[in-house]
């Protein structure tokens, strides 16, 4: 029987990461699945419910979580956890990463991301087109970087935090890693010099408090 691949969200990112995917895996059935699903059958895979995936007949299974929202990410990862369904990493060729680099299962690494060295990610890492990750970074679980999100090195990242399109995050030191809170959001363009409280909304060049948790 063959292996039957979910990539969980039918939308913007879903269809980003699906054929990343199918290149990975061209002998698995690759389906979306999505709980407000748009349409049935979207760029010639099936769309399917949870209970359809659940349901449909298959050697194996395994879920790739590709919606952006880190809550999200977290509350449908609780899910497969608690059907047994593994995750699945989505980590297009592209992707160079060089020593000491543990990543959480569930990432999803697109085109051109850069994980240098001695760096610890969480479960489902979303780094998205042309990221990067330096050296002796330490991000938490379920954490997103949009597309050309830039973190340089020694620099602690929590739970749950949005790094947002092109945003800068200034590195830390060893002694004093520069540190983003849990859940902060990061706006697009970004320049981080300083710590970003958990909850936080920072936005500009400096990074500049815009709501506070
Ligand atoms: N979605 C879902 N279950 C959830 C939350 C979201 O299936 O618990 C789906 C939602 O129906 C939508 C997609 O995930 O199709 C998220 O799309 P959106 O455009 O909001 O975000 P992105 O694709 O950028 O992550």
């Amino acid at each position: 029987m063959t292996e039957l691949i979910g990539v969980y969200g039918a939308s913007g990112c879903g269809r980003g990461i699906l054929p990343i995917v199918r290149l990975q895996m061209p002998q698995a059935r690759v389906v979306f699945i999505d709980d407000a699903a748009p349409a049935d059958f979207i760029n010639g895979h099936d769309v399917l419910s949870w209970s359809e995936f659940m349901y449909s007949p298959a050697g194996s299974k395994s879920v790739c979580l590709a919606i952006a929202s880190p809550a999200v990410r977290a509350t449908l990862a609780a899910r497969c956890d608690h059907n047994n369904i593994p995750l699945f990493e989505a980590r297009h060729s592209s992707v160079v990463q060089f020593d000491q680099v543990e990543i959480g299962d569930g990432a999803c690494l697109s085109p051109f991301v850069v994980l240098t060295s001695n760096i610890s990610i969480g479960r489902g890492f979303h780094a998205n087109l042309y990221t990067y990750v330096e050296h002796d970074c330490v991000i938490g679980d379920f954490v997103t970087f949009a597309p050309g999100a830039k973190c340089n090195g020694n620099v602690h990242i929590g739970d749950q935090a949005y790094i947002g399109s092109g945003a800068v995050i200034r590195q830390g030191s060893a002694e004093k890693p520069l540190r983003i809170g849990a859940a902060a959001t990061i706006g697009a363009g970004a320049v981080v010099l300083n710590d970003v409280p958990p909850g936080a909304t920072v936005v500009g060049n400096p990074a500049t408090i815009l709501v506070r948790h």
